[in-house]
């Protein structure tokens, strides 16, 4: 995969620091508006779905017996066991989406982005940090889509998480949200200006201007 058109990112938080929230306003404010488009890579979970979560959209939603056999089959980039459940990312999807000069994000855990890390190491690590841990469980229960035993073992797992903040480029803390919106577009688009991808995205241009030279 080395030389692809399109940046990954991977966006990592403890549950409810509010990577899904920055994720989306990031899309919705870039769709169709820039040149390089952005898209968000829809993970295989066996979580059972939240209310108001749509198959294909937020998850592919799959029984831990057919995620399994995805695993047998080499189906997944990276997969990792969170809160229980199954978590895993396809390999051809994301691959495609790069190919085809389109940035993509991946929103999962510290042991996904090792293993992305490790095959990839020009993908961009983001971590995001809550201002503290009260604000993070104050967000998780004000979000109302997860049971108190749920959230509680979510906090838990929070500390541990957060312990990884240092193996990702860049950190960023999320408390004024439109303060960490801003943070993420100028890594973003910090990323899409390195040399490595702009040599291959303007080299019409390159050549043009520099002609024989
Ligand atoms: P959230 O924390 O509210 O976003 O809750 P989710 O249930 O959506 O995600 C649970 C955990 O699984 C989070 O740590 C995600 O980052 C992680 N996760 C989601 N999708 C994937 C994936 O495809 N691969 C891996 N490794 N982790 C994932
Ligand atoms: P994650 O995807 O990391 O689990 P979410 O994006 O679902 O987190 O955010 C958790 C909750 O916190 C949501 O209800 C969201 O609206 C809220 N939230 C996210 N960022 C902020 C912020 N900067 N200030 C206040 N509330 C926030
Ligand atoms: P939730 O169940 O709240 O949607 O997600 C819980 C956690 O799972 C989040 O921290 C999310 O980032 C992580 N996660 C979601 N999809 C994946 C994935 O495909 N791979 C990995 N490794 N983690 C994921």
């Amino acid at each position: 995969m080395a030389s692809l058109l399109g940046n990954l990112f991977i966006l990592a938080a403890p549950s409810g620091a509010g990577k899904s929230s920055l994720i989306k306003a990031l899309l919705e404010k870039h769709a169709n508006k820039s040149a390089q488009r952005v898209e968000v890579s829809v993970s295989h979970t066996t979580r059972k779905p939240r209310p108001g979560e749509v198959d294909g959209e937020h998850y592919h939603f799959v029984s831990r017996d057919q995620f399994e056999a995805l695993i047998e089959q080499g189906v997944f980039f990276e997969w990792a066991e969170v809160f229980g459940n199954y978590y895993g990312t396809s390999r051809v999807t994301i691959e495609q989406t790069l190919h085809r000069g389109v940035d993509v994000f991946l929103d999962i855990d510290w042991q996904g982005a090792q293993q992305v890390k490790q095959q990839l190491p020009d993908a961009c690590g983001i971590f995001i940090l809550p201002p503290s841990l009260s604000v993070l469980e104050e967000r998780l229960t004000r979000r109302g889509q997860d049971s108190d035993e749920v959230i509680a073992s979510r906090m838990k797992q929070a500390v541990a998480e957060m312990s990884h903040f240092s193996e990702f480029d860049y950190v960023l803390v999320n408390d004024d949200f439109s303060i960490a919106l801003h943070e993420l577009e100028a890594i973003v688009c910090a990323r899409r200006l390195r040399l490595q991808k702009q040599q291959l995205r303007h080299q019409p241009l390159l050549d043009e201007l520099l002609g024989s030279a």
